[in-house]
């Protein structure tokens, strides 16, 4: 679309996204009604007006002198890397799915291979346009309406939604080349994590990209990227290959290569290994699964009526089993006790492989919805699984939940939560949230965080 038509598409889009607003009746509450999803929790309270989001979901400029890209707040990050990849450019921080939009991504928060060195995709958005509860489209940055620009990060659009972001993009090169380092211990793993962090390099050499995944105490992976230009063979894990398999093996370190596409939606194909729950690893079943489903939003979209009809419960029922807890997490360790961490949960929660992705905010601004401390390096711990059940109601999730508070960690609300709501205030900047709460939605026409991320409202 040209650059006028994308402009003209996005002023139609926020005129109807105002009118649904403003069709809504006095003091009725509203939530966005977007086509995707990325939530991890079932809502109970469903009749909530929808706001039209159609038409915010466009790439509107890239400026490839000024390295910025100006979106529509419900652009996905797969039509945004599209359009900045060809000009040799790409967001700072890519969430691993295809689906999660931009305003997402920076409400919610998101993580990938990059964060030890850009931090959160929040920090690279210079300013958005925001429909505020009362009504207002108002545009937020460092400067303007700077307290809702800082306490947006976390607030799950309870303080309003991004309707437009101005987001810095960097340079890439067209291949990937990869290096899977084993490890048989986890100190071992962490110890050359947190080297990394610190000095950007292994032996003298920059790393672009930094992840990392545990199948089992003695078995962890270091992902180490490298950007490159120069041709040669790829891998491809769109097809029968699947990625994480890939990361196994005996010898110290083995070495791969991706196009830069393929490297940024690598985890997309099989959502990371979640799409071994519907078959998908599976030859015959893989063969047969059309590739253009083979993608996170098809595996999202089968777990949504998978939880609407119980079907994993039901089956366990028929094979006389108990049903089973859902325990899909990402939580922020501090380095420094990340051993700690991984050591209590390969000891205690039943769940293989685990993701880990380091990060350090990028610059000394303050978040004070998800209080991350500049300077520091953070491990995400990512698991995505179900558990038996224990005798109460979210019991391994409530564990988890107070081992990391335990060792100083924090963790996302884009799943269960079952903190009190005491315990969510402190953790989640609750003052601050009140304060800018009152004043760009005085009337609580948004949802309140503690029932959105808690009470699944
Ligand atoms: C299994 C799983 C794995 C995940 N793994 C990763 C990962 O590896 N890396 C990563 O970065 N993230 C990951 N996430 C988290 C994901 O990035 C966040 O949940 C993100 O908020 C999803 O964005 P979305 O665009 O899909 O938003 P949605 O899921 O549609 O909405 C999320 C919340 O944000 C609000 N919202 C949506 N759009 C806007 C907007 N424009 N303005 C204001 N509020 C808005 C919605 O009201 C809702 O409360 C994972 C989530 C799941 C379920």
């Amino acid at each position: 679309m040209a650059r006028t038509d994308a402009r003209t598409a996005h002023a139609t889009g926020v005129e109807r996204l105002l009118s649904s607003y403003h069709g809504v009746p006095d003091g009725a509450p509203v939530r966005l009604a977007k086509p995707t999803s990325n939530l991890f929790r079932a809502r109970t309270r469903t009749h909530v007006r929808g706001l039209d989001t159609s038409g915010l979901t466009g790439v509107l400029t890239i400026d490839p002198v000024s390295r910025t890209a100006d979106v529509s707040g419900m652009c996905t990050y797969e039509d945004l890397v599209a359009a900045t990849l060809p000009l040799g450019l790409a967001p700072l921080v890519v969430p691993q799915l295809k689906t999660i939009t931009v305003g997402g991504a920076v409400t919610g928060l998101g993580i990938e291979s990059t964060s030890f060195r850009n931090g959160l995709p929040h920090e690279s958005v210079l300013e958005m346009d925001v429909l505020t509860g009362a009504g207002e489209v108002l545009t937020v940055s460092r400067t303007e309406n700077a307290d809702l620009f800082h306490a947006f990060p976390n607030s799950y659009g309870t303080l309003g939604y991004a309707v437009r972001l101005t987001v810095e993009l960097e340079p890439v090169l067209p291949f990937v080349a990869l290096t899977h380092r084993r490890f048989h211990s986890m100190p071992e793993l962490v110890a050359v994590m947190e080297g990394i962090c610190q000095t950007g390099a292994l032996d003298g050499v920059t790393v672009d990209y930094l992840d990392g995944v545990v199948f089992s105490p003695s078995e962890g992976y270091l992902c180490l990227g490298f950007r490159t230009a120069a041709a040669g063979p790829v891998s491809d894990y769109t097809g029968r290959k699947i990625y994480y398999r890939s990361l196994q093996h005996e010898a110290g370190v083995t070495g791969d290569r991706l196009t830069i596409s393929d490297y940024l939606w690598r985890w997309d194909t099989d959502w990371f290994w979640c799409s071994e729950a519907f078959g998908a690893q599976h030859p015959l079943v893989r063969a047969l699964w059309p590739r253009r489903y083979r993608r996170s939003r098809t595996y999202s979209t089968l777990m949504t009526y998978e939880q609407r009809f119980q079907i994993g419960d039901r089956l366990e029922a028929l094979k006389g089993r108990p049903p089973r807890e859902r325990v899909v997490q990402d939580v922020e360790l501090p380095i420094e006790r990340t051993v700690e961490f991984l050591d209590w949960f390969l000891d205690t929660v039943p769940i293989r492989p685990i993701w880990l992705c380091p990060l350090q905010l990028r610059s000394t601004d303050r978040w004070p919805l998800y209080p991350l401390q500049p300077g520091k390096s953070y491990v995400n711990v990512g698991f995505w699984s179900t558990v038996p059940v224990g005798t109460s109601e979210g019991e391994t999730n409530r564990r988890i939940e107070r081992r990391v508070a335990e060792l100083d960690g924090h963790k996302s609300l884009y799943s269960d939560s079952y903190y009190s709501a005491d315990e969510f205030d402190r953790l989640y900047g609750g003052e601050t949230w009140r304060a800018v709460k009152q004043r760009y939605d005085p009337n609580g026409r948004l949802l309140d965080l503690y029932a959105k991320a808690v009470q699944r409202q």
